[in-house]
């Protein structure tokens, strides 16, 4: 069996270290640990998401719906878009690949801003793309930079707002020019993860309208964050019908499995969980900081349910020290920020739990 070099040679994504992982190795008991390493929802998952997994579990020995038909109508009506203009995958991750299925081969390229989220430039890697990283200006997408590096190859350009890691958005006159400056044949895609977090905070931008202006514009979105379903796997992209076809084109009949349809559907009707996750990121965001302050420690204007924190000394041995006490944050190393960690605000205990031990660790330096 000969595997090809250049797939021998692809690095693959570095997840937040599962939760019992972390507890055979630290030999504690999964409670004890305290997760905030994956931007997931500390509130669980939207309960009537729950309530229909729970009335439809004798429905599964059959196929999904390969369509999609409730979800995307359900979707088209909340944003006012066709159904045509919906897309759904297996997390947006599976729609960051189909993307470059359907629009990228060998030789063309891509942009995306650096840090952001490492799947634009990993899975790239997989179609042989060449992904051009565009460093943050201040810790903040510089998108007369991205402008600046598009070429004859450029293909496809990932923008990612509330940016991971960093929590920055771009606002709406910015995406605009950007927007206009950016050739018609080349996809731009806007994804928002971490949407219902910034939606209709100052300056985040609903960037919905920006479909019916711009032809090659598609937002990526996620039942993974604030609704609680990242073990489900299901996502979306909003956009023209024909990026949308050919997403469909290149995707798998049956590639949403139908206990994601359908937590997806009834979660989308949970105004009060989202209202409550927000609230619970909200309050736990602003100890946080305070408690920052208080330790002299630097953070980004976040809008999503994470913060970048700069700790000034070295990030990995920081979480390595944190991992120790049963406490899981993501260290920013391999993006090049040695001295940053992406901490997840988490619920109340968890939140004290990792302050609590970031004051020992940085103590004990
Ligand atoms: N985009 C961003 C910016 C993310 O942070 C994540 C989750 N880590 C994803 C996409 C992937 O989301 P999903 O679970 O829908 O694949």
């Amino acid at each position: 069996m000969k595997v090809k070099d250049w797939v021998k040679n692809l690095v693959t994504y570095n997840p937040g270290k599962p939760i019992t992982y972390a507890a055979r190795e630290m030999g504690m008991t999964a409670d004890e640990i305290v997760k905030l390493a994956s931007n997931e929802n500390s509130l669980g998952s939207s309960p009537l998401a729950v309530a229909a997994l729970k009335e439809n579990i004798n429905t599964f020995y059959r196929y999904p719906d390969g369509s999609n038909y409730d979800l995307i109508g359900k979707l088209s009506n909340k944003y006012s878009v066709l159904p045509e203009q919906i897309a759904v995958g297996n997390g947006s991750d599976e729609i960051i690949n189909l993307i470059y299925s359907a629009f990228c081969q060998e030789t063309d390229e891509a942009i995306m801003a650096f840090p952001s989220f490492a799947e634009y430039l990993l899975i790239g890697a997989v179609h042989r793309v060449n992904v051009l990283r565009v460093p943050l200006k201040e810790l903040k997408t510089d998108l007369d930079a991205i402008t600046n590096a598009v070429n004859k190859n450029t293909k496809v350009i990932f923008l990612n707002s509330p940016n991971n890691p960093t929590g920055t958005i771009i606002k709406y006159d910015e995406l605009m020019e950007f927007l206009k400056n950016i050739p018609e044949d080349i996809l731009v895609v806007m994804d928002e993860a971490y949407y219902e977090y910034a939606a209709g905070k100052p300056d985040f931008p609903e960037t919905i309208d920006f479909i019916h202006n711009f032809d090659n514009f598609l937002i990526l979105r996620t039942f993974s964050k604030a609704y609680g379903l990242a073990g489900l796997r299901i996502g979306y992209a909003i956009g023209d019908k024909e990026i949308i076809d050919a997403i469909n084109q290149v995707r798998q009949p049956f590639n949403v499995n139908k206990a994601a349809q359908i937590a997806a559907f009834a979660a989308l009707d949970d105004t009060e969980f989202l209202y409550k996750v927000r609230s619970m990121v909200e309050s736990g965001m602003t100890y946080l900081k305070s408690e920052f302050k208080n330790m002299g420690i630097g953070y980004t204007e976040s809008y999503a349910n994470f913060l970048l924190i700069n700790l000034k000394t070295n990030a990995e041995n920081i979480s390595d020290k944190l991992l120790k006490k049963g406490v899981i944050v993501r260290s920013m190393s391999g993006y090049g920020l040695k001295e940053f960690i992406r901490v997840t605000v988490g619920n109340e205990t968890e939140n004290k739990r990792f302050i609590a031990s970031l004051k020992s660790v940085l103590n004990e330096e």
